[in-house]
């Protein structure tokens, strides 16, 4: 039986799904799912009363940290999972540093195949445990230069080529495929994100949405979501479609791409196409060179926005302080630009002729929790306030951080 990721038709979600009138008189309609990948996905679009309430405008967060495996990138790794055809017991590679190991082990271990993970040696010691604890196996590689054939991501590829032949070659021991994932380089990540991602949003707002803010890893996210929103506005002139915006960490090259069309670009300059690490305490977004991914989206992102450490750590304090959200570190990158963004857009749009004037709507991606970020983000954040006499943190502190 074919299981469904959340890019498939969500309702129903099984042939078994039927309304019943129970006994009291109510409704209920089955709703059971056959496995993991289905609990992903159709997740809450959530109003952020602190800035909304500020700028005059609607900041809308969708949670993604509500995700079974703890982050959006269990979009990508659910729709992989349900579509690429693996024998039982295949091993899927990817060198990644940020949640996309966590999801496709989660998924992984529900399918019955394992992953291999490969991180340099200088990641966070607690994403290292909780990948062991899931029962990844964990290959820890020194530091290297993207062009060495040694780099994390180049590893993979070869150690998935190796675990395919000696499959092929029926040696013993070794089961199924070995299958890379290669996120950054793979379509089917923008296409997780098209296919569920953007018709949420597009739904939850009911068809409008004037702005979609986001930060870029892989650039499958911002991609995704703005080939969707866009598909459904082919009608408007294109300035009066959703303004799509990038949300980019210091460090990062991808905020000169959009605006300046140029890029220090290490695929270029070293001829690989290769991961480059930026130098930031936020994790998972910011890039050196253009993926697939992103540039799968690049000329549709109208704007860019830099958000530098200090702002994206007072967002994290606001957040728990007046909202009750526990974010990481790239959650808070996209609210300061949401923010920002929210200021420069600041006008209420008309959208019916003598209808009610509505706020300007800009949604962003509450990428995961701040529980995936103790040892490295939240330890330089701090202590929140507003408690035990230390002062609340105010949207102006945000403004002023930088
Ligand atoms: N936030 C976090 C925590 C991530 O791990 C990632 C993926 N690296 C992103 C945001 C960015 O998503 P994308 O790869 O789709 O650009």
């Amino acid at each position: 039986q074919k299981l469904l990721s959340p890019c498939d038709p969500k309702v129903p979600i099984s042939n078994d799904s039927r309304t019943t009138i129970l006994d009291d008189g109510t409704y209920g309609t089955e709703d059971i799912r056959k496995n993991l990948t289905e609990c992903v996905g159709n997740t809450p679009l959530l109003r952020i009363n602190s800035l909304s309430d500020f700028t005059g405008c609607e900041i809308l967060g969708k949670c993604e940290f509500l995700n079974p495996g703890g982050s959006i990138k269990d979009r990508v790794a659910s729709h992989i999972l349900t579509t690429v055809p693996l024998p039982p017991h295949s091993t899927l590679y990817e060198g990644t540093v940020g949640s996309t190991g966590l999801s496709l082990t989660t998924f992984s271990l529900s399918l019955s195949h394992r992953t291999h993970i490969i991180l340099p040696s200088d990641q966070s010691q607690e994403k290292i445990s909780l990948l062991r604890k899931l029962g990844a196996t964990v290959e820890l590689v020194p530091p290297a230069p993207i062009v060495d054939p040694n780099h994390f991501v180049n590893l993979s590829e070869r150690r998935a080529a190796d675990h395919t032949a000696a499959w092929e070659a029926g040696e013993e021991g070794v089961e199924g495929k070995g299958y890379f994932v290669d996120q950054f380089e793979n379509n089917m990540n923008y296409e997780a994100h098209e296919k569920s991602t953007g018709p949420e949003i597009w739904r939850q707002c009911g068809g409008r949405v004037d702005a979609f803010v986001a930060g870029a890893g892989t650039g499958g996210t911002i991609s995704g979501v703005a080939r969707y929103l866009h598909s459904r506005q082919t009608h408007l002139p294109p300035n009066e479609r959703t303004e799509i915006v990038l949300a980019d960490p210091e460090g990062s090259g991808l905020y000169n791409k959009v605006r300046h069309g140029v890029m220090f670009d290490l695929k270029e300059r070293e001829g690989t196409r290769r991961r480059h690490q930026v130098d930031t305490i936020v994790e998972g977004i910011g890039c050196n060179r253009l993926t697939a991914n992103f540039a799968a989206g690049l000329e549709l992102v109208g704007d860019a926005v830099r958000v530098t450490d200090k702002e994206a750590m007072a967002m994290a304090k606001l957040m728990v302080e007046r909202e009750g959200l526990f974010l990481g570190s790239s959650s808070c990158v996209n609210l300061v630009a949401s923010l920002k963004t929210a200021l420069r857009m600041k006008k209420e749009i008309t959208y019916k002729e003598g209808g009610e004037p509505t706020p300007t709507r800009i949604v962003t991606i509450l990428c995961d929790s701040g529980t995936r970020h103790l040892s490295k983000f939240w330890k330089e954040v701090g202590d929140v306030g507003g408690r035990d006499g230390r002062p609340a943190t105010t949207v102006e502190d945000v403004l002023n951080a930088s």
